[in-house]
């Protein structure tokens, strides 16, 4: 079985719809990447591994994909939510993503409260599901690795 599907995008700005402020935040790729890479994709919440530019530390990720908001078109995007503090933002940096398995559809939610919450329970679900022998041994797969 080949479990993954790999992504490779340059981070760019977002819609600006204060994920960050909410302690969420989700790096956008851009839309040349993701017309080759997202294809059919189901949307919903995705769990995965990550790394950006010239670092080989690969990070768990947890990610949606979805309809692009601001093109009323048929255009998916992805967004990652890398489960690490970082020192400083990476726009520009190129993001690689290894995407390993389905969570759960979109939903909606009754607060902004409940939404973070149920992002929050993605993470740790994301986490464990990394620890899942055939997820772990992708972390170390060649493509999550810098380009020389
Ligand atoms: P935008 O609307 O531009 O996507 P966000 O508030 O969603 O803004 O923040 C995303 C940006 O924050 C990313 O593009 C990246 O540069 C930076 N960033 C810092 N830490 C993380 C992280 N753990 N996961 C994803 N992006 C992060
Ligand atoms: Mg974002």
């Amino acid at each position: 079985v080949d479990p993954a599907w790999s992504i490779r995008g340059t981070v760019v700005r977002g819609y600006g719809r204060g994920s960050k402020e909410l302690g969420i935040p989700t790096a956008n790729l851009d839309a040349e990447s993701l017309r080759g890479s997202l294809g059919e994709a189901v949307t919903g919440i995705y769990a995965g591994w990550a790394s950006v530019g010239r670092s080989s530390e690969v990070y768990p990720m947890c990610m949606s994909v979805g309809f692009n908001p601001v093109f009323k078109n048929k255009q998916r995007v992805c967004e990652p939510w890398l489960l690490h503090e970082f020192d400083q933002d990476f726009y520009g940096e190129e993001i690689r993503l290894l995407v390993c398995a389905y969570l759960r559809p979109e939903a909606d939610f009754v607060s902004v409260q409940a939404l973070v919450d149920r992002i929050h329970e993605d993470a740790a679900i994301t986490r464990r599901a990394l620890q899942d022998p055939l997820f772990a041994a992708l972390k170390g797969d060649a493509f999550l690795a810098p380009q020389e």
